[in-house]
């Protein structure tokens, strides 16, 4: 099963819109929301009958037992993360900890020990034999990369017989997460928002993309609102010799979609007919065995 991820470089470019208009274009049985900060596919996602949810623990926290605790400050000296709160007797702030377990090590009298962290929770959404994985990250938590290594992890184990290739809805920008979710990708789409800072963002992705060598495209969406920046993500694109597979329009309808939970490929509207155009640009990139 080949995967396609789709991305971009900033929040709010309608990353989530085209890949839910994917999934219905393309009837792809294995899908996922690999965005385990803020995830939103499920909101037009919506037709699998069977939930089965599971919690995600990420790497076990520092604890420390008052009664035991001497003070003697090994712990608060030892940790790089300045995550012991000093005092009598001397505590942890779970926020900054990350896990590493040094202050259990050197604690002579045996206050610390390492608690599970229930960092999130992950749900897979099943109809027949498809299968839509998900999952958020309780605010705070910073293990993402981890819990999106999952996240594509269970949605792969499930899946069954032969598809042709699975639809990956990641993060925005470049962090941990997308790293994560870019890691197995064969072919990587680029939502970019024609402005000045969407520009740059998509820079910055197409790099991060490339490191893995994935196959890139780009797209841009709400592309009339600037023209001028959007030729200038089709020269850049030219430049760099990105395969560029077209422009969707700004559209007050795509709302109108989310708000009835479907997605712009569902209701007739000019985002929706360009989503497909792009689509069907794409799809032989997205098909292929080998390039
Ligand atoms: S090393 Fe142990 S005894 Fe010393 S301050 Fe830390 S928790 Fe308390
Ligand atoms: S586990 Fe590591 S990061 Fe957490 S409090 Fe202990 S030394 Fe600091």
């Amino acid at each position: 099963m080949r995967q396609l991820v789709i991305l971009s470089g900033k929040g709010g470019t309608g990353k989530t819109t085209v890949a839910g208009a994917f999934i219905r274009l393309s009837e792809t049985r294995a899908c996922a929301d690999c965005d385990v900060d803020a995830p939103n596919l499920h909101l037009v996602n919506v037709a699998y009958p069977l939930r089965d949810d599971e919690p995600y623990y990420a790497l076990p926290l520092a604890d420390i037992d008052p009664a035991l605790c001497v003070s003697c400050g090994e712990c608060h000296s030892i940790c790089r993360f300045d995550a012991i709160i000093p005092g009598g007797p001397y505590r942890v702030n779970d926020h900054s900890c990350e896990g590493c377990g040094v202050c259990a090590l050197v604690c002579s009298v045996g206050a610390i020990h390492m608690k599970p962290h229930h960092a999130g929770n992950m749900t897979l959404y099943k109809k027949e034999n498809a299968v839509f994985s998900t999952a958020e990250l309780k605010m705070g938590s910073g293990t993402s990369g981890l819990l999106v290594s999952q996240v594509k992890k269970r949605m792969n184990a499930v899946v069954e017989g032969d598809i042709p290739f699975s639809v990956v809805d990641g993060s925005p920008g470049i962090g941990c997460p997308v790293i994560a979710t870019l890691s197995g990708a064969d072919v990587t789409l680029i939502v970019a928002e024609p402005s000045l800072s969407g520009i740059s963002d998509l820079e910055r992705i197409v790099k991060t993309a490339r490191g893995f060598g994935t196959q890139v495209a780009v797209c841009v969406n709400k592309a009339d609102i600037n023209p001028a920046r959007t030729r200038q993500i089709q020269e850049y694109c030219k430049r760099e010799g990105l395969f560029f597979v077209g422009c969707i329009p700004y559209d007050p309808l795509a709302v109108v979609a989310v708000n009835r939970g479907v997605t712009i490929a569902d209701i007739q509207c000019p985002s929706g007919n360009a989503a497909a155009e792009v689509y069907r640009r794409l799809l032989p990139v997205i098909t292929q065995r080998s390039h």
